[in-house]
């Protein structure tokens, strides 16, 4: 009994170990598409060393690079690492001139090759992140390498983001290109929180871009995915950097509607907002948990603390992300924890300046807290695995027979879902918009093993979850896999086929491209 035991304790702690490691650098996993991993003949050529500049900042000459889905391994030309506007007017130019393709790279949070091409000179502008403050005309202009973790350490304590991702780890140039959007119910979409950008054209020119200055190019690069210059910087709404009181209501998911339609909408004092469906299987999309942050009479007068480098217990977190792919019973857990457990794990940043205003006790946070997060948990050592979002743009009154097909449909592929949120967008302008009206925003996180089975049975549940977005007249989110067929691109998006005609118009020579342009320029 005792050797059975004591290797049960090994077995366990082994697991332990295994699912809250540390990753070792960039996960690789075989790639999905093989013939973007292997470097041409031409580009071995290509890459003899006389060809590598002295001018420019090289971080890679050759190689490959790889995005957070870890399976779209590609031979590039070289990476730059660009730090100033010249480096990238010197970099295009450098492109143009050896007739090879620009590609512009964020943190690569994408998951289709968005960030790079085959063969192209990639432009890495994680180092090209100014920022500064006009603190009257609440407006923030960035270097668009700029991540969100960064701008909101400079912004702390007064101010903080309008419209980010609801964690911060993206740069702006990535989340503008792809006009992303979090918790902010109000602000929807970051696009609309934009003045103004400057952009590098494909002619070495810039432009400034606005609603009222170049306003065609503003809503093309808008959503754009890097296909009509290089953002440059921008400059961006702030707002002032309030307190406010968390809460959590369990409700059943056909309640959402209402409650968010009357209670939360239109009440200004709800600043943040987004919901959690159940992954258990007892209670499977049907539970929901809807977190909201508001103002009130105990967030007046509070001290807001400075910001945390990175949150808590990021091995723990790493553990409970992984265990819960695991089977029914993990996943159970998983959603038990997140009902009773990570209540009492809330970090309250922020104290009343005087005890006597606490609202009972009250767990305040400042508004930048919620979204400060990297999600370094998320990057883990697992073999054959890998995680991978999607995200479906609902009309807001299909909701819940959308999520009951959504259920089935789930269920049908057997589909190891991890994490299903729920955030609002409003209608938004930009070209390739996600929501040509107001909508719910579903995101599914799922897990998939990184063998052939593993992405074939990926494609499939893709292409139906798609395929069910557009039957309830929604639309799928572009910076993902890119398992959708041509047809189902055109019917989600029918403005794509003006769109890659606006690109010829802009950039006749196609100087900027990326893995899903090259793959769906030509599909109808
Ligand atoms: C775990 C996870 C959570 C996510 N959560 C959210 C979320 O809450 N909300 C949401 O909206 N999205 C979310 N996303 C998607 C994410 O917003 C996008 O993938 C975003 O592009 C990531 O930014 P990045 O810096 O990694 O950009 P990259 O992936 O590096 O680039 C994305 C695109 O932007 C282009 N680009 C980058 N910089 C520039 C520039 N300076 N000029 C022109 N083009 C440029 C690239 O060429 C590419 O086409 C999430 C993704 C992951 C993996």
């Amino acid at each position: 009994v005792l050797a059975a035991a004591a290797i049960a304790v090994f077995v366990i702690a082994n697991r332990i170990l295994y699912y809250s490691a540390e990753p070792e650098g960039q996960k690789q996993c075989p790639p999905l598409f093989p013939e973007n991993a292997d470097a041409d003949a031409a580009t071995s050529t290509a890459t003899a060393e006389s060809w590598f500049t002295s001018t420019l900042p090289w971080v890679q000459k050759g190689g490959r690079v790889n995005d957070a889905s870890c399976l779209d391994s590609t031979a590039v030309f070289g990476v730059v690492q660009v730090r100033t506007e010249n480096d990238i007017k010197l970099a295009v130019e450098f492109a143009k001139e050896k007739d090879l393709k620009v590609s512009i790279a964020g943190v690569k949070h994408s998951m289709g090759g968005h960030a790079f091409a085959k063969n192209a000179v990639v432009l890495d502008m994680t180092q090209f992140n100014q920022v500064s403050l006009d603190a009257r005309a609440k407006v923030m202009t960035v270097q668009t390498g700029a991540t969100w973790h960064d701008i909101q350490k400079f912004l702390q304590p007064a101010f903080a983001v309008k419209a980010m991702q609801s964690t911060d780890i993206f740069t702006v140039g990535g989340s503008i290109s792809v006009n992303a959007h979090g918790m902010d119910h109000n602000a929807g979409s970051l696009g609309q929180t934009i003045r103004s950008f400057r952009i590098i054209l494909p002619d070495g020119s810039i432009r400034t871009a606005s609603r009222s200055e170049n306003p065609e190019l503003f809503r093309l690069a808008i959503g754009g995915y890097g296909l009509f210059g290089v953002i440059l910087d921008a400059k961006i709404d702030v707002v002032p950097n309030v307190a406010y009181q968390t809460a959590r209501a369990i409700i059943d998911y056909t309640e959402f509607p209402k409650l968010f339609a009357e209670k939360i909408q239109p009440d200004p004092a709800y600043g943040l907002m987004y919901g959690h469906l159940s992954t258990s299987p007892s209670s499977f999309l049907k539970e929901m948990i809807v977190y909201t942050y508001k103002e009130t009479s105990a967030t007046v007068n509070t001290e807001i603390a400075p910001l945390g480098d990175e949150v808590a217990a990021v091995k723990l977190r790493r553990l409970v992300v992984n265990f819960s792919k695991h089977g029914p019973l993990a996943a159970r857990l998983k959603w038990w924890s997140e009902k009773y457990i990570e209540p009492r794990l809330e970090t309250c940043t922020v104290k009343p300046r005087a005890q006597a205003q606490a609202e009972g006790e009250a767990c305040l946070v400042s508004r930048n807290d919620p979204m400060h997060d990297s999600v370094p948990y998320l990057r883990n050592n697992l073999k054959n695995d890998t995680d991978i979002l999607q995200e479906y743009f609902i009309p807001r009154d299909q909701f819940v027979p959308y999520i009951d097909a959504l259920r089935g449909v789930l269920r049908k592929n057997n589909a190891n879902l991890l994490n299903a949120s729920v955030r609002v967008v409003h209608k938004e302008d930009n070209y390739l918009t996600y929501a040509p009206a107001d909508a719910f925003a579903v995101v599914l996180y799922l897990n998939q093993t990184t063998d052939a089975a593993g992405n074939e049975k990926m494609a499939t549940l893709t292409q139906e979850l798609i395929g069910l977005s557009t039957a309830f007249h929604g639309r799928f989110f572009l910076p993902y896999q890119l398992h959708y067929t041509g047809e189902q691109l055109h019917t989600s998006y029918p403005e794509i086929a003006a769109f890659f005609a606006a690109k010829q118009q802009y950039d006749p020579q196609e100087l900027f491209v990326n893995t899903f342009y090259n793959k769906y320029k030509s599909i109808e």
